[in-house]
């Protein structure tokens, strides 16, 4: 190693010193200090939309403060078609917004694998302001995380929803179970498909693992997603579930899209 290589690796040693990698705004990159929740810069921390108004009793999406419903418009069409084997209640702690999208981006795409303990700390903290622990392990017996094509997991080597679940399920003390549900078979992306295509897209997508079937009967299930849009994913599993006895299907996203975006 010449003098100069020694000298800029060492410059590199005390640059990570002085800025470990994990001290960047997860959203932006910004540099913060070790404290900040959730790894966000205070700009982050006020433009990320917190979910904290009014929501869609069902699904859980933000409404408008105008909206005089309460329920969102897909929720008000599933319950006008008489939908019974869709999820039962969804939870989602912030809409859609662009910094939403930067954080699940970099965590799906850019390897931040160490992003999702933090969204599951954010799931954890979003369902401790509506539940306590122990209402929490009163209502679901497993938390399972939705699961992608092997082909994907090959590409990114994690499952980002897995990694969230975990993060979310130890801190609760609830059960986890990443190998309930099997992804059968691709699906091409669902951005710029309308409801029905989205539907047609993803049935026959999920399977039930051979050796959990048991399991699932008269379980109360807590699905783990980054993203809710309209919720053709969770009510294709909830439905796969419900058919194999699952007594109800919930799901905790970290991002909803705002009402009637599709
Ligand atoms: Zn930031
Ligand atoms: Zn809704």
């Amino acid at each position: 190693m010449s003098g100069r290589e020694w000298l800029r690796r060492i410059g590199n040693e005390m640059l990570d010193l002085v800025y470990p990698p994990g001290l960047y705004c997860i959203c932006c990159g910004k540099i913060i200090d070790e404290s900040r929740t959730y790894r966000l810069c205070n700009d982050c921390m006020r433009s990320m939309n917190w979910n904290t108004g009014r929501r869609c009793l069902r699904c859980g999406r933000p409404l408008a403060e105008n909206d005089p419903g309460e329920l969102c418009f897909g929720c008000a069409q599933r319950e006008a078609a008489g939908h019974g084997q869709g999820f039962d209640r969804g939870h989602a702690c912030t809409g859609y917004g662009a910094c939403a999208q930067a954080v699940i981006f970099s965590l799906k795409y850019g390897g931040r694998a160490d992003i999702g303990d933090t969204l599951g700390e954010i799931l954890y903290d979003y369902m401790m302001s509506e539940y306590d622990e122990d209402e929490l392990a009163a209502i679901y017996d497993i938390v399972i995380p939705v699961p992608i094509h092997s082909d994907k997991l090959k590409k990114r080597g994690f499952n980002h929803a897995e990694l969230m679940g975990r993060g979310f399920a130890e801190r609760a003390g609830l059960r986890f179970d990443p190998g309930a549900l099997v992804r059968l078979r691709g699906t091409v992306p669902m951005k710029g498909l309308g409801p029905e295509a989205r539907r047609a897209n993803i049935r026959g997508a999920f399977g039930i693992r051979n050796s959990r079937l048991t399991q699932i009967q008269g379980s109360r299930i807590l699905l783990i997603d980054d993203i809710f849009t309209t919720g053709s994913t969770v009510d294709e599993i909830a439905s796969v579930l419900k058919s194999h006895g699952a007594s109800r299907v919930d799901f905790l996203a970290f991002a909803a899209a705002g009402d009637m975006v599709i």
